[in-house]
């Protein structure tokens, strides 16, 4: 399957990790639009939150953004979830985007 966050998962593609567990990796947006920008993925492939049983999923993410903005003393933050073209979803792998501080 030609999905870049899986071959970022299989480390098959380069990426900038800053977190990662038994079901979860967070990388660096390679486009930050903030001065905190990590995207955070199921290793599995799961299209989006309109997949059947996301939800399961996105509770695993949101534990690892907040093992995160702990570990890296974020006092403030955003979860961003694009879904669907129409929704600005450009990778058809589940993410969700952690920002904070200002844009850089
Ligand atoms: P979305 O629009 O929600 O699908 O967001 C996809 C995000 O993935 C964008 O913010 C891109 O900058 C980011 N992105 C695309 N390719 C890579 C990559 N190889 N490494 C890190 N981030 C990426
Ligand atoms: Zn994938």
């Amino acid at each position: 399957m030609d999905c870049i966050f899986c071959k970022i998962v299989n480390k098959e593609l380069p990426a900038d990790i800053v977190y990662e567990n038994e079901n979860v990796l967070a990388f660096k947006d390679i486009h930050p639009k903030a001065a905190v920008h990590i995207l955070v993925v199921p290793k599995i492939h799961i299209e989006s939150i309109n997949s059947e049983n996301s939800e399961n999923i996105v509770g695993d993410l949101i534990l690892a953004a907040k093992n995160i903005i702990k570990r890296d003393n974020i006092t403030g933050y955003k979860l961003l979830f694009n879904i669907g073209r129409e929704g600005g979803q450009m990778v058809d792998h589940l993410h969700m985007h952690l920002l904070a501080g200002n844009p850089s």
